[in-house]
C-alpha cells in the first residue's frame, strides 16, 4: 500500500494508474478506522478498483464547541488496517496544504441542509462540502463511496457532485452495525460504559418506529412518544423525525421513500442513525 502525504504525490500516482488502464475507488474518512469504513473499502476493491482512502480531521466541519481538538488520530493503526484490508493508497493530506494561508473558498448546498443536522450543528455541511469538494478534484476518482450513516451528508455530496459537475459517481453504502443494532462510530469510543449498553436503544427505537409507521399509527403520536422514550433513557434528543429520503423534508405519509433520522447525545457524546421505512 502506497501512503502520501502531498497532493501532487497524489495525483502523479493516480496519473500512473490510469495510464494502466486502472479504475479509481475513493473512501473519503475522518480515520480512527472501524469495520464501517473497511465496508467502504471492500466495496470499492470489489468494484475492481485501485482504492485510496483519505484520513483527513477537516477543522472546517467541527463548530466552536465540538470535538475537534479530542477526535481520535490513530493514523498508524488506520494504516495498518487499510494494508490489510487491502486499499491502495492512504492519503493523509496535511491541514496547511489543504487550507493554505489565504483560503477563502466555502462550498454551501441549500435547501439540504435546512433540516435534521443543519440547525443543531451551524457551519458543519458547509465544512463537509468544501472539504470532500476539495478531496474529489484532488484525487479525480471513477467512484467515491459514503456510508448510508451520514444520510444527510450523502445527500449533500450527492448534490454538489451533480451541481458542480464533478465527474466521480457518488455511491451509499448500507450502514454497519454492532451485534446489539448500535451503529458504528468512531465516537463511540467516548462512551462511557454505562451509556454504551443504552447506546442500542437508538436503533430499537428507529426500527419499532419503522413497524408501527407501517402498521399504520399516527406519525406524530408514534415519534412524540418515541421521543420521550429516549428522553426518560437518559437521552438528549436534537431530533427524532420522519422524512423524505432524498429532500429531507419532514413526512407524514408514506406516499415517497422516507426515512426515519434521529440524533441525541448520551453524556457528551452525540450519536446519529437513521432507517428506511417503506
Ligand atoms: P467519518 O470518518 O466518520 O467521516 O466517516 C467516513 C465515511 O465512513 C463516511 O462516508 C461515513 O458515512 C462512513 N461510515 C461511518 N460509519 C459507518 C457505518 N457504521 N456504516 C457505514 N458507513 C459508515
Amino acid at each position: 500500500m502506497r501512503s502520501v502525504e502531498q497532493i501532487k504525490q497524489c495525483r502523479e500516482i493516480v496519473a500512473q494508474w490510469r495510464s494502466e488502464r486502472a479504475t479509481i475507488g475513493f473512501v473519503p474518512t475522518m480515520g480512527a478506522l472501524h469495520q464501517g469504513h473497511l465496508s467502504l473499502v471492500k466495496k470499492s476493491l470489489q468494484a475492481g478498483h485501485k482504492t485510496i482512502v483519505s484520513v483527513f480531521v477537516n477543522p472546517k466541519q467541527f463548530g466552536p464547541n465540538e470535538d475537534f481538538a479530542k477526535y481520535p488520530r490513530v493514523l498508524d493503526m488506520d494504516a495498518q488496517l487499510l494494508k490489510d484490508a487491502g486499499a491502495d493508497m492512504l492519503f493523509a493530506p496535511m491541514a496547511t496544504e489543504m487550507y493554505p494561508d489565504g483560503f477563502a473558498t466555502k462550498v454551501s448546498v441549500n435547501g439540504l441542509t435546512e433540516y435534521l443536522c443543519g440547525p443543531f450543528r451551524p457551519g458543519h455541511f458547509e465544512g463537509v462540502a468544501t472539504v470532500v469538494t476539495k478531496l474529489l478534484n484532488q484525487v479525480q476518482a471513477n467512484e467515491a463511496f459514503f456510508g448510508d450513516k451520514d444520510w444527510q451528508q450523502l445527500q449533500v455530496i450527492k448534490r454538489l457532485a451533480r451541481d458542480l459537475d464533478i465527474p466521480t459517481r457518488i455511491t451509499g453504502v448500507p450502514i454497519v452495525r454492532e451485534e446489539d443494532g448500535l451503529a458504528l462510530s468512531s465516537r463511540n469510543r467516548y462512551l462511557e460504559p454505562g451509556d454504551r449498553a443504552k447506546a442500542s436503544l437508538l436503533y430499537i427505537t428507529l426500527r419499532s418506529l419503522a413497524d408501527e409507521i407501517m402498521a399504520g399509527d399516527n406519525i406524530d403520536d408514534a415519534l412524540k412518544a418515541a421521543r420521550i422514550g429516549l428522553f426518560e433513557n437518559g437521552f438528549n434528543v436534537d431530533y427524532l423525525e420522519l422524512a423524505d429520503a432524498n429532500t429531507l423534508v419532514p413526512a407524514r405519509n408514506l406516499d415517497k421513500p422516507v426515512r426515519l433520522f434521529v440524533a441525541a447525545k448520551l453524556g457528551a457524546t452525540r450519536l446519529i442513525d437513521n432507517m428506511a421505512v417503506n
